[in-house]
């Protein structure tokens, strides 16, 4: 038998699930098809992002960092706590619980939204057919006027050092310890990395990540970078660089990790290992050999810039195809699909789209850094404002880091900001706007923010652009 519809969605995660609900919406039918089943061996909406991504590393984020405050850090407000403990697999349930409820309210969206959630695997044929296998490995064919292929991404593998589930884990594995590793080892000093290091040190472990590059989070601005890696040193995240692992083998209960540094080979010891050096798109079993969608010279899925893949009618979004694998892009990458089979024209500004790196503080940019904007041959203007001489910030005792904007010096627009601060992921957006709106950096200099808050330090990173930053003596003036 054959069912027809106007859209099938390939993965159910940030990405397919919002173009799903969009194209409902917009009064197409839908079908989203997803393999996934959640960690009680149910099938889950939402993906990477819901199910082992975004949603349970920031609860275990908060948590830990919540511990860490009720250990370490009230003392200074006058707020004595005697007998600390933690309890890890409960730690571990809340995570689990937020992810249930997060996972249970797409399936209603779907439900309210006539969205058919097609559970088991999805397979493009040619010719906009998709094969369609359940989870009880019974087949179906379906047809449909467009496909969306968003099937996502995986952790990337490295024959150095095998997942094996137990001793040396992928981000997955990390999600889910039932206590708190003695020693934990980590590769990989990525987004993944600093976040889920940050958990484990938190809650007690002696953490030290592996990092092949020489360069720490070569994305970001230099002078926010580098204040970063102060910070997080300083918390006791051992971050060593250059470090190139050759081998990591699991004996008497232990992982041994051989590494290559410039002084040469060196070797250590951890209870547990975290794999975390990048991700893939998933393109096997997605497509059939005849299907014609072609991929790019890292095997993502080739899309334009509207996320058209070389076969009309069938496109692909999110961590499948170019691009941060951010679940924000997929998401918006999802939308614009669907508004271009409904006959729109949307574009996603690639240009505008945030970073947030969630350790404490946070790490987050948006558009260009110094060394960027002077690569494009831009003449720029820059402008930073420190943390530590903002009322609210203090206030909270939380007045680390510094705000900084990129300028262009003949234009007087907004390149970029990156920031290092409290609230960094939410701060940056008013940057995000400014960009998206063509807004010069006087534009925000003749703002009136409000005070006593945070984006008071956005302000004044604004002001310090042209030497007009109150708080701070500034040499330059205009
Ligand atoms: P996915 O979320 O990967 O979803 C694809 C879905 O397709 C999967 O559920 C998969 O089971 C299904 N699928 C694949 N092939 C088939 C098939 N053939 N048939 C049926 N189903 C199939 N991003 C952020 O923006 N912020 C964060 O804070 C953040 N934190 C993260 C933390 C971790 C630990 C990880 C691993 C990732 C994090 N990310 C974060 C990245 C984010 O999760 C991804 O960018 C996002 O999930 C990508 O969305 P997607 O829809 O493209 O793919
Ligand atoms: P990543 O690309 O951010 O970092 C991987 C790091 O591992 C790199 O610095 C790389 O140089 C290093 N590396 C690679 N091979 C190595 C080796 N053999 N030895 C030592 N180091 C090695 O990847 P990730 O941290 O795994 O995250 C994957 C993706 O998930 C990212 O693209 C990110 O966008 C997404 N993610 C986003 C968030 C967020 O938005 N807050 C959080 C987690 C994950």
């Amino acid at each position: 038998m054959t069912t027809s519809y106007d859209v099938v969605v390939i993965g159910g995660g940030p990405g397919g699930y919002e173009a799903a609900i969009r194209a409902a919406q917009l009064g197409m039918s839908v079908a989203c098809i997803e393999r996934r089943l959640g960690k009680d061996g149910k099938p889950a909406l939402g993906g990477t992002c819901l199910n082992v991504g975004c949603i349970p590393s920031k609860a275990l984020l908060d948590s830990s960092y919540r511990y860490e405050e009720a250990s370490h850090h009230l003392a200074v407000h006058g707020i004595d706590v005697q007998g600390v403990s933690l309890d890890v697999p409960r730690l571990v349930a809340r995570k689990d619980q937020v992810v249930r409820q997060l996972t249970g309210g797409i399936a209603q969206l779907f439900k309210g939204y006539g969205v058919t959630w097609l559970q088991g695997q999805g397979r493009l044929l040619a010719g906009r057919r998709v094969q369609f296998t359940d989870l009880a490995g019974q087949e179906q064919e379906l047809t449909a006027q467009h496909v969306i292929l968003a099937a996502g991404s995986e952790p990337v593998r490295i024959p150095v050092a095998v997942v094996d589930d137990e001793r040396i884990v992928d981000s997955t594995g990390a999600l889910d310890f039932q206590e708190v590793p003695r020693r934990l080892g980590i590769i990989g000093a990525g987004v993944i990395g600093l976040e889920l290091g940050s958990v484990w040190r938190r809650l007690g472990a002696e953490v030290v990540i592996l990092e092949a590059q020489p360069e720490f989070l070569p994305m970001i601005d230099r002078q926010i970078a580098k204040e970063t890696q102060k910070l997080l040193a300083k918390q006791g995240l051992d971050i060593r660089m250059k470090a190139r692992v050759t081998a990591a083998k699991v004996v008497d209960a232990q992982v041994v990790v051989g590494y290559e540094d410039e002084s040469g080979s060196k070797s250590e010891s951890f209870d547990r290992l975290i794999v975390a050096v990048g991700r893939r798109p998933v393109t096997e079993g997605l497509l059939a050999a005849d299907c014609g969608v072609e991929l790019d010279e890292r095997r993502f899925v080739h899309v334009d810039s509207q996320c058209r893949t070389s076969v009309p009618g069938v496109f692909a979004i999110g961590d499948l195809v170019r691009g941060p694998m951010l679940a924000h892009k997929a998401m918006e990458e999802g939308v614009m699909a669907v508004e271009v089979i409904a006959g729109h024209s949307p574009q996603v500004n690639y240009d505008t789209i945030i970073g947030v790196i969630y350790t404490h503080p946070e790490v987050a940019w948006v558009g260009l850094s110094e060394d960027q904007a002077k690569a494009q041959g831009l003449q720029v203007k820059v402008g930073s404002f420190s943390f530590a001489v903002n009322g609210r910030a203090l206030a909270s005792n939380d007045a680390q880091g510094l705000a900084k904007f990129i300028v262009d010096a003949k234009t007087d627009r907004v390149l970029g900001l990156h920031v290092l601060g409290p609230q960094a992921g939410d701060l940056v957006h008013q940057a995000m706007i400014a960009i998206e709106f063509g807004a010069s950096i006087e534009d925000l200099q003749l703002m009136t923010f409000a005070h006593p808050t945070l984006s008071e330090v956005i302000h004044e990173a604004a002001l310090s652009v042209d030497g007009r930053a109150i708080h701070a003596v500034q040499k330059r003036r205009q």
